[in-house]
Parts: C-alpha cells; structure tokens; sequence
C-alpha cells in the first residue's frame, strides 16, 4: 500500500512568530481528516525548532528543504542531516527546482544529499520535472527518465518519496492538468525498481483543484508551495475529497 502524504513547503516565508500563529490555527483544522494522510510542514530552517515544539503531541510532521551531503565540515552556511534527525525533523525536501535553478545544484549533488538524508533516518522528497521550453520540445519523458536515473543511483527506495513538479507550474497558477500529471508519474512509476514510492504532484495546487489531483489513480499526495502557507487553505487541500 502507497502512503499518501500531504506536504507544505513554505519555501523563504515565515518568522518563528508567523510559524507559531500557524500551528496554532491550523492543528484544530486538521483534527477530523483520516489520520492515514501523512501531513508534513516543510519549513525553514530558522523555524524548526519552534515547529517541533508546537507539532508535539500532534500529528503533523517536520521536514526541512534542503541538506548537505557531508555529516558535518567545513562548509560554511549549511546544515547537516544528524542535525536535522536532532530536533525532530523526519522529512527533507532535496533537489527542488528553485534549488536546481538559482543554487547550482546538479544531479551529481542531488544523489549525495539523498543518500545523506538517507544514513540520519530522513525520508528524502525528491523533486524531478522538466521546464516550459524542455516541455515544448517534446522532452518532458527524457528529461525526467535522465533525472531519476543520476539521482537515484544507490537510493534506498524503501525510504523515498517524490515529487513531479513541473517547472512551469509551481508558483504560477498554472497547473498541470491532472490527467498529464497522472500519466508523467505513472512513467515516473515504471523507471523505479520500488512500486510502492509515494509520487506526489507538485505546483500550483490549491483548495479547488485538490481534489481532482487527489483522484487520480498514481497521484499519492501533493507538495504545496503558495497555498501551504494559509492555514486555512492548507487545511482545505488536506481534508481533500
Ligand atoms: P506552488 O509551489 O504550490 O507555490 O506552485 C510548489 C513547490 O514549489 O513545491
């Protein structure tokens, strides 16, 4: 059986104080929604320790957005998985396309995060998915078959959630029609040695078309930007029909 997991990733938002307020309003929204859902509050890191505090006692769990490959060094402005495992943080987002896009990060470097998540007991949220032009040019299949396969070499799959984000569609309200982000994660599906990974859509999910994403048969859970950052919205998309 797939989990289907529910994640929020508040990207570069939120104070320590805007977190609380959060947590505050959204862990009674959540109350009633079938405990099956895994719901997951990717933060950042500044606002961890005050999420792992607040979440205590409920059912939402903590994730990061990023960590480094090594266990710790001389690496200057990054953070290293015993230290995430430390304050209560089981999930970590790796490899989005903000990160791929603006950081420098490569496949090459993707793959060492995942297997140092991995060696701390974090379970990785691999982000895949191709861009408008690499769409237009008929690649989307190629792109993402090429990204699985640098990220996920040597990859505990039994430990392992991902996400297809297309580019295009995160942060600009233009969603992927949700028959075509069923049918991309069905191939995602078929590249892994692993059926049971939960595949996860990602971009410009809102409460009105959650659950139309949420029908599809190979859709195991959503990763959501804009929309995670209202508590009632995220409520919303988690209590899905
Ligand atoms: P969005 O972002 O929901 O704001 O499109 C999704 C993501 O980047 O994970």
């Amino acid at each position: 059986m797939r989990k289907i997991i529910i994640a929020g990733n508040w990207k570069m938002y939120k104070t320590q104080e805007e977190t609380l307020e959060f947590v505050q309003a959204f862990k009674s929204k959540i109350e009633d929604t079938d405990e099956a859902r895994k719901v997951i509050l990717c933060a950042p890191f500044t606002a961890l320790g005050v999420l792992s505090k607040g979440l205590h006692g409920s059912r939402i769990e903590l994730g990061a957005q990023n960590v480094h490959w090594a266990d710790e060094g001389a690496y200057t402005g990054e953070i290293a998985a015993p230290m995430l495992a430390e304050i209560g943080v089981s999930y970590v987002i790796i490899g989005h396309s903000e990160r791929r896009q603006y950081f420098g990060e490569t496949d090459e470097t993707v793959n060492l995060r995942l297997k140092a998540a991995q060696r701390h007991g974090l379970t990785p949220i691999l982000c895949v998915g191709e861009s408008k032009a690499q769409r237009d040019a008929g690649e989307t299949e190629n792109i993402i078959i090429n990204q699985l396969k640098k990220d996920l070499v040597d990859v505990d799959q039994n430990n392992l959630v991902i996400a297809y984000e297309p580019i295009w569609a995160i942060g600009t309200g233009d969603t992927c029609e949700a028959l075509e982000a069923n049918r991309v994660i069905g191939l995602i599906r078929a590249q892994l040695t692993n059926p049971n990974v939960t595949i996860q859509y990602g971009g410009s999910v809102k409460p009105d078309n959650i659950d139309e994403i949420m029908a599809q048969p190979e859709i195991d859970g959503a990763l959501v930007g804009g929309a995670s950052l209202d508590p009632t919205s995220f409520a919303r998309i988690v209590n899905y029909q």
